[in-house]
């Protein structure tokens, strides 16, 4: 589940690299890699249910969740 969420990830970002520099050149490349390495940096911090400890557990597909949430993210579940 996480590894083909990380290839979607990776796949989406060359796509739209490839867009960016097809636009605007190597300037266009930098922005979007700039872009990313502060959005990755920010989720990395702030969105990880994983590195959590407080997270929920879902009972159908065992996916971390943020304790605050009342349904599974992946599958829908109802966590309470
Ligand atoms: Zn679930």
């Amino acid at each position: 589940m996480t590894v083909a969420r990380s290839m979607m990830v990776v796949g989406a970002t060359l796509v739209f690299a490839g867009l960016a520099m097809t636009l605007y050149g190597v300037t266009g490349l930098f922005a979007v890699g700039g872009a990313l390495l502060v959005a990755g940096a920010l989720a990395s911090f702030s969105l990880s249910p994983e590195s959590e400890s407080g997270g929920a557990e879902c009972p159908e597909c065992s996916t971390r969740n943020w304790a605050d949430r009342a349904q599974c993210r992946e599958c829908g579940a109802d966590l309470r």
